[in-house]
């Protein structure tokens, strides 16, 4: 059994993105930038923001934080995506979602030009992504679609089961687990499906996105499968500095012993998915998906 270690690949990566930057800024060109847009005081997304600040610190990007209040309208919000739209300093940018309660994500995620959206959430993004033409790619399936390849895991073929059908993580990754060249064959459940644990017993890989703690037993788990987890849940723990500790949606304690390669939560898919978001604003600041 392998524990694949998200921490050390995404490492690697931002040392490979640091280096592009660094060649970037020798042949006179300007620095990546990233913004994001930060409405209200979520705790957890504050975090995410973070991360996402101190990374383009690490690999040398520029980095915008707009923070709005939590009773932003949807007007006001919209006007600071169009101002972030035409604002050339500013290669790509996220809107950190959720958003709060009195504004249509989907209304927003509308507003942001495709060519700046490397979160890859605008249906231009996603449509092209779907086409196989290129895009940017959600930043969480595209930091799995990475750790699959640098771990050399075999998908050719192989019966992948995704849990969780939401457009951020388990739809695009049955997507991408389904294109030519990956080529497994896909079978995505949700709250819905009826037999999921028969169909996890067939699976030569999990890819687990439903955000429900030690969903995944042992008893769903065929010998030798893969196993990606991509739940974020807090839990409460009171021996913790903080009063809660991260769990991950697999029993990993008892899987991990059956399984071939198995991400841990944290340390697995987490550090990718901001490293992801890094290499689609590097892609944005060459003009590589779109020309500006
Ligand atoms: P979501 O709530 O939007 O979607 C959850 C999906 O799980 C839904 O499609 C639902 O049908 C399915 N589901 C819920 N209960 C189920 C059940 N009992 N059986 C089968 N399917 C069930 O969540 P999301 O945004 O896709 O996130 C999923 C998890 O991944 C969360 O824990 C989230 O925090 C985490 N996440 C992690 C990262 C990361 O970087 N590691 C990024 C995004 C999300």
């Amino acid at each position: 059994m392998t524990i694949i270690d998200g921490n050390l690949i995404s490492n690697q990566i931002k040392e490979e993105i640091k280096e592009s930057v660094t060649k970037l800024v020798n042949e006179g060109k300007k620095r990546p930038h990233l913004a994001a847009v930060l409405v209200g005081m979520d705790g957890a997304s504050q975090t995410y923001v973070g991360h996402k600040v101190k990374s383009c610190e690490q690999v040398g990007f520029e980095s915008t934080l707009v923070t709005l209040d939590e009773n932003t309208t949807e007007e006001t919000l919209i006007s600071k995506i169009h101002e972030l739209n035409n604002n050339d300093a500013i290669d790509g940018f996220i809107v950190q979602l959720p958003l709060p309660k009195h504004i249509d994500a989907d209304k927003i995620l509308l507003e942001i030009k495709a060519s700046k959206d490397v979160d890859g959430f605008h249906p231009i993004n996603f449509g092209r992504m779907c086409l196989n033409l290129p895009a940017y790619i959600p930043a969480t399936p595209m930091g799995i679609m990475t750790l699959i390849e640098r771990y050399k895991i075999e998908t050719k073929g192989k019966h992948c089961v995704v849990i969780g059908r939401s457009n951020i993580v388990g739809r695009p990754m049955s997507i991408l687990m389904s294109r030519a060249g990956i080529d497994s064959t896909v079978t995505l459940c949700h709250s819905r499906t009826s037999n999921l644990q028969e169909e996890c017993r067939r699976a030569d890989i999990i890819i687990a996105a439903l955000g429900k703690p030690n969903f995944v037993t042992k008893d769903m788990v065929k010998p030798g499968a893969v196993i990606i987890d991509v739940g974020i849940t807090r839990v409460e723990d009171s021996s913790k500095k903080s009063g809660y500790r991260i769990a991950g949606d697999v029993d990993f304690e008892n899987v991990k012993d059956l399984c071939s390669y198995i991400t841990p939560v944290p340390g697995g898919v987490g550090p990718m998915t901001v490293v992801s978001l890094m290499l689609n604003t590097l892609q944005a600041s060459q003009n590589l998906i779109y020309t500006k």
